[in-house]
């Protein structure tokens, strides 16, 4: 919008339109009476818009917000005590193709502009009644795409995030995840302003991780942990490894004891998740004795959680994330 109003407008008018948008999180920018009425009603801020919205019983809220092309894309707000947690797109759909994820099957469509990933912030916050300077909420990119594919517009919304005449959050409650693209965690890390780092690594050894995760063949398991561990992790930072269990594949106590081995000399912290099952994902979820043993063993070696599903029962959960509508056995409320 930026391009649009420049020589027509003075430079300053872009920065009013800035705070209005993110600093004030006014969506809609006929409210904002500071601008010539011409502005006003001449541009749009593109804010996406609600298509559809639906509620499990837990309170996570899954939300199809609608882009400006007509597209559309999925965010999850998850309530809980004294700690909100919003997760965001980066892309519609994801080129990446984890054998378990059910936002792998729709491929990719598009990247999302910055402004379309901080909209997604924008729009939960203000439905939800969030306040996002307030050190209650919490920032995941972790819904559709592969944000490291994306990593220039990603920069670009966490710089509008942080900014404090922007939208105001801190840093330290932004996460990034990613399928395991090197150079760009290195670029990554390059960045003055950046989120923190969490790695999808769902695997023990190479030949595990190329058959779930094929990407593995381009970016190698061993290249990968070495890239984690040059990694220049700020003084408060630790590095996050997601680990999804798949019965009888990779949930094994022998698994396990890799995985502590894989990580022992990094500073990092695992987060297992039982497999969020989905049509058209071959696997089973492991029982729940299962995922414990395997956490008392990677715990022996580092910070080992387990994290609860969320969203079940609307598709929301972490890999579910498909645009599931309407007659797949979900209901809507509303929207
Ligand atoms: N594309 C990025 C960001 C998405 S995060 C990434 O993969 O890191 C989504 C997280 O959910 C990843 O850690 C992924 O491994 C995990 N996941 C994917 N499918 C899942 C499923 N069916 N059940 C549980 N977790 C899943
Ligand atoms: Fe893409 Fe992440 Fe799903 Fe893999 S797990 S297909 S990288 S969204």
């Amino acid at each position: 919008m930026e391009s649009a109003i420049a020589g027509r407008y003075p430079k300053f008018r872009a920065r009013q339109i800035y705070e209005a948008l993110y600093g004030q999180r006014k969506l809609d920018l006929r409210a904002v009476k500071t601008l010539p009425e011409a502005l006003r009603t001449e541009f749009v801020s593109g804010a996406p818009e609600v298509e559809s919205r639906y509620e499990s019983v837990d309170g996570t809220v899954r939300y199809l917000l609608r882009l400006s092309d007509g597209k559309s894309v999925e965010a999850v707000f998850m309530p809980e005590q004294g700690r909100d947690t919003l997760c965001i797109s980066s892309q519609v759909g994801c080129p990446v193709d984890c054998k378990f994820c059910l936002t792998a099957l729709m491929g990719l469509e598009r990247n999302l502009t910055a402004g379309e990933i901080v909209g997604q912030v924008l729009y939960i916050a203000a439905a939800h009644g969030l306040e996002p300077r307030d050190r209650q909420m919490n920032l995941v990119l972790m819904g559709q795409g592969e944000p490291l594919m994306n990593l220039e517009a990603v920069l670009k919304a966490t710089r509008i995030l942080v900014d404090p005449d922007g939208v105001g959050m801190s840093e330290r409650r932004i996460t990034v995840s990613t399928s395991g693209l090197i150079p760009k965690i290195e670029e990554l890390g390059r960045a003055a302003v950046r989120p923190k780092l969490a790695i999808s690594l769902n695997a023990s050894s190479e030949e595990q991780r190329v058959e779930l995760m094929p990407i593995t063949r381009k970016w190698h398991l061993k290249d990968l942990l070495e890239a984690c561990a040059r990694y220049p992790l700020r003084p408060w930072e630790s590095l996050t490894f997601e680990y999804v269990l798949l019965r009888g594949v990779n949930d094994s106590d022998a698994d396990a004891r890799r995985v502590r081995r894989l990580l022992g000399n990094l500073r990092a912290k695992v987060n297992l998740i039982a497999l969020n099952p989905g049509p058209g994902i071959p696997f089973e979820t492991p029982e729940p004795e299962r995922v414990r043993s395997f956490q008392e063993i990677v715990r022996a070696g580092m910070p080992c959680f387990v994290r609860r599903p969320r969203g079940l029962d609307i598709y929301a959960a972490c890999g579910q994330l498909k645009r599931m509508t309407d007659g797949e056995g979900l209901v809507r409320i509303g929207g």
